[in-house]
């Protein structure tokens, strides 16, 4: 029987663990952390968002780049993520914005369900097992017992970004792919917060949530919430345009997205009487304390006239002052490069070597499109690499 080694127990990892034991291969996954799967159980935590109830094309559109994925999430899309987490015994259910979730919420129910269905099937797990690159035909593996030489016929590895490296994905990996030659591109910070230097008037907001608000940068504009923290402006609306403000773009706020501009300096235009204009804005622009706040922290003085009242409140340019730092990002974009990789996402340089999940070079917002992408790049790599054993062992 061909073995086949898999590198890494997130949602990649696991996915083509399970082609390839389906494909007839004994499997073993490894991974460098005592317990399998950790930053999927931390994605969890607050929601663990599997997919988008969108059709693949539309799905699709929101990778990037979307080309090198267009055949694995056309393979293994949206709706089949949904049968995937139904099969595991965790129903899921359509959030209003249209992100799918289990019905549980948590990643637990579903991580364990699927242990225990790929230990059915055979597969050995391993933890504490570090790969370590290779030395000649060899796979070294760091284990508790010392250095491990291993050759397996097929080797997967779905090692993650470089984020919350304490949950594993640590970007060690990146030495010893470009050691052997593979092409591989600096991580970058996606789906993260931007930091802010407050004033100390901002203090009393911190925690609270802006919504809904407008965000635009670029091209890219959202309506969502985000939220003012002690470190600066985070939340999924700011994710959704993080990307054009990493390269770049200034971010302007709409504070008032329900209400035109010129609706909005109609009602800033009615008499105000003795009333202060914070409790003007709260009445007739219908701004929270935090919405207030905001405006006058981004404006150097807040204009008496309606229109130009209106004008900023619905287009506040923000003052960023860069990403919050890799580790703490969502996601990472960069990564192994697609021309590294043939189309069944073989190494170029290292016949019978795959690999899958975030550690390719593609980036996308979150909505469940980041786990989906894990799932069917691991789908294809183990599939391929299943293939590969059976023609080249
Ligand atoms: C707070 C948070 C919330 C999130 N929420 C969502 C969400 O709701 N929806 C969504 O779609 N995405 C979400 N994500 C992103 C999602 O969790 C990741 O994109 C996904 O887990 C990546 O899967 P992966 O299999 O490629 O890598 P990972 O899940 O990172 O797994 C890689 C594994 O490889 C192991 N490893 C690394 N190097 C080595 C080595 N040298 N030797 C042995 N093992 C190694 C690591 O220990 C790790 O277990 C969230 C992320 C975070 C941080």
């Amino acid at each position: 029987m061909a073995e086949a080694l898999v590198i890494g127990s997130g949602p990649a990892g696991l996915m083509a663990a399970e082609a390839l034991a389906d494909g007839g291969l004994a499997v073993t996954v490894a991974d460098s952390k005592p317990s399998f799967g950790r930053k999927f159980l931390m994605a969890g935590k607050s929601g663990l968002n599997l997919t988008m109830a969108e059709d693949t094309e539309a799905f699709l559109h929101k990778m990037h780049p979307s080309a090198p994925l267009a055949p694995m999430l056309r393979s293994f899309g949206p709706e089949d993520v949904q049968d995937f987490s139904r099969a595991l015994g965790q129903e899921v259910f359509t959030g209003s914005s249209g992100r799918v979730f289990p019905l549980s919420m948590k990643a637990s129910p579903l991580l364990r369900a699927w242990l225990n269905r790929l230990s059915s099937k055979g597969v050995r797990f391993e933890t504490r097992w570090r790969w370590q690159g290779w030395e000649g035909r060899n796979t070294v593996i760091e284990t508790p017992e010392g250095l491990r030489h291993l050759t397996p016929d097929v080797l997967v590895l779905a090692l993650g970004g470089a984020s919350w490296s304490r949950l594993g994905s640590d970007g060690a990996w990146v030495a010893h792919l470009q050691k052997i030659g593979a092409r591989t591109l600096p991580f970058q910070p996606a789906n993260m917060g931007f930091r802010v230097a407050w004033s100390a008037h901002m203090e009393k907001h911190f925690g609270r949530p802006l919504k809904p608000i407008a965000l635009r940068a670029g091209p890219h504009s959202t309506t969502g919430e985000c939220v003012i923290s002690r470190r600066g402006l985070e939340g999924s609306a700011v994710y959704t345009v993080s990307r054009a403000l990493r390269e770049g773009a200034p971010l302007e706020l709409d504070l008032a997205p329900g209400l035109d501009a010129a609706a909005l300096a109609a009602r800033l235009a009615r008499p105000r009487g003795k009333a202060s204009l914070n409790n003007h804005l709260r009445k007739a622009a219908r701004l929270d304390p935090a919405k207030i706040a905001l405006l006058r922290e981004w404006s150097d003085r807040v204009p008496d006239d309606p229109a130009a009242l209106a004008g900023r409140i619905k287009a506040l340019p923000a003052r960023l002052e860069g990403p919050r730092p890799l580790d703490e990002a969502i996601s990472t974009a960069g990564g192994l490069s697609w021309d590294s990789l043939d189309e069944n996402l073989m190494l170029r340089e290292k016949a019978g070597v795959f690999c899958a999940g975030e550690m390719l070079d593609w980036e996308a917002p979150t909505g469940g499109y980041l786990i989906s992408a894990c799932l069917a790049t691991g789908l294809w790599a183990g599939h391929h690499a299943a293939q590969w054993a059976q023609t080249h062992t």
